[in-house]
């Protein structure tokens, strides 16, 4: 069973789903001003692999992500751009689902978007008005904290401790409108030539909290099994979710709470302001964003998640050892991969030895270290260790009269399934990823993959002609250059070293 930290108590604890078998999961989206950067990718792997890990379990889940897609920032960056933010948000939500995919995270059950809400965003908020939790101001609406007992309850944060911080957030205009400096805006007014909608209490845009609670109750119900997101968003933003929810409906807003920590960049904060920010398509440009994926997964999901990066000359002399480390990693599983489908149906045997533990029993073990607060670096460390067997497995295939068992094959077959399930690694076609890895790794040495392809050839003539003095000329000058030879039954292929 699945033990998750929660937030809300501070404890692991088992994921208890109010349905047997299905889990109702709510997790914050982007806000599509701009290109999702490394911080989100991670952010969405975490919860890609919750889900993978959960379905590949036995549950059912419904899986709700939403898109911010009205929003200040948007509205800022759309003037700066010449383009109104409707077009800025959809040409951004379209590139953050590009950019997913690349990923390999799982498209959502659901994927709302706040502009298609404002109506149960206004009637939630006539709820609070009714309840007494929020009031009117001047074309403003504001939910007043101190109606609801037990606010701060997930940041444990006591209310003085939030004013500060709240008011210098607003601008003075609508601040002085509120009646305590620690009240969040549910709707705020602005004029009619801006962006906006026709409320009961005037034009203008909702706050950024209420679109979760409206849009989670909306497809989930008034109680989630789980909400999640980056650990930035446990205060302010998950904590006045509870609260409008809370408040609105009377019931639980989430049975648990799940946030996953910041990425680093040597150490320091990643921001736009700081010169250390990388947007993942960036990084694409570098490295498979499957290596990239990898990498998100070599440290716990609580824990901050470093980029070490040797800034070049130019961006394009930039490198990140670890994302070269993890696409390496990722490679290797691929080779492997290609290695197992190229045994031979002649060298396999009914019967023999039953499979290796390493083998068979990998898909148990990634289960096991995923099962433990969703350890990712732990199901890498049984990845290694199956990857490490399967290679035997193909040496043996291989060697003089190697026969190999079906059934260890079979294995082998089945912690490939397994690994992509619930990691989403390894399900690209092996060949297509081996050779875009070889021909990035070749462009980036000045290696041309038509050139090497003319050596292989002339290399073959020489041989042919039994001048082997000249074929070990051509091998010897590739392999200057990186890159290695492989003579096979079908003809020689070529690596990047
Ligand atoms: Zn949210």
């Amino acid at each position: 069973m699945l033990r998750l930290q929660d937030t809300m108590t501070g404890e692991k604890r088992p994921l208890e789903t109010q349905e047997e078998n299905l889990a109702k999961v709510y997790i914050c989206g982007p806000t599509v001003y701009d290109y999702a950067h490394l911080g989100h990718a991670r952010c969405f792997i975490v919860y890609d692999v919750l889900v993978r890990h959960l379905r590949a379990s036995g549950m059912a889940v419904e899986y709700v992500r939403n898109i911010t897609d009205v929003n200040d920032k948007i509205l800022g960056r759309a003037i700066e751009n010449g383009e109104t933010p409707t077009e800025l948000a959809e040409r951004m939500t379209e590139a953050f689902w590009e950019d997913m995919k690349r990923l390999r995270n799982l498209k959502p059950d659901t994927e709302p978007k706040v502009s298609e809400h404002i109506d149960g965003i206004v009637s939630m908020i006539e709820t609070l008005i009714e309840k007494e939790h929020a009031y009117e101001a001047d074309g403003d609406v504001y939910f007043a904290v101190r109606s609801m007992e037990g606010y701060g309850k997930l940041s444990r944060r006591q209310l003085d401790d939030n004013e500060a911080g709240a008011s210098g957030r607003l601008d003075e205009e609508h601040a002085k409108r509120k009646k305590d400096p620690a009240d969040f805006a549910l709707w705020k007014g602005n004029p009619e030539d801006e962006w906006g909608w026709q409320s009961p209490w005037g034009y203008g845009r909702p706050g950024w909290h209420i679109e979760c609670s409206v849009m989670s109750t909306q497809h989930l119900g008034e109680t989630l099994d789980l909400h999640g997101g980056g650990l930035d968003l446990v205060f302010p933003h998950h904590e006045n979710e509870i609260a409008q929810s809370e408040c609105a409906t009377g019931c639980t807003f989430s049975n648990h709470w799940m946030h996953n920590g910041f990425v680093e960049v040597n150490k320091e904060k990643m921001g736009k302001s700081l010169g250390n920010f990388f947007t993942a398509r960036e990084l694409f440009e570098k490295h498979e964003p499957e290596g990239i994926r990898l990498w998100t997964m070599t440290v716990h999901y609580r824990s901050p998640l470093n980029l070490d990066w040797e800034e070049g000359e130019t961006p394009a002399d930039n490198r990140f050892p670890s994302l070269e480390e993890a696409e390496r990693r990722v490679a290797y599983l691929y080779a492997t991969r290609e290695r197992l489908g190229a045994i031979p149906p002649k060298r396999l045997i009914d019967g023999g030895e039953p499979p290796a533990d390493k083998l068979s029993g990998f898909p148990a073990a990634l289960k096991a270290a995923l099962d433990d607060d969703l350890n990712m670096p732990k199901g890498l460390a049984a990845m290694q260790e199956f990857l490490k067997e399967v290679n035997e497995l193909c040496d043996r295939a291989q060697g003089k009269k190697g026969r190999v068992a079906k059934k260890a094959i079979a294995a082998a077959h089945a912690g490939f399934v397994a690994l992509d399930a619930e990691l989403g690694l390894g399900g690209q076609d092996p060949s297509a990823f081996l050779t875009r890895v070889r021909d990035r790794r070749a462009k980036a040495a000045g290696v041309l993959p038509a050139d090497v392809e003319q050596k292989i050839a002339d290399r073959v003539a020489a041989r042919q002609n039994k001048d082997f003095e000249a074929a070990d000329a051509i091998r010897n000058e590739l392999a200057a250059k990186g890159v290695e030879l492989h003579d096979g039954p079908e003809g020689t292929t070529w690596t990047m070293g």
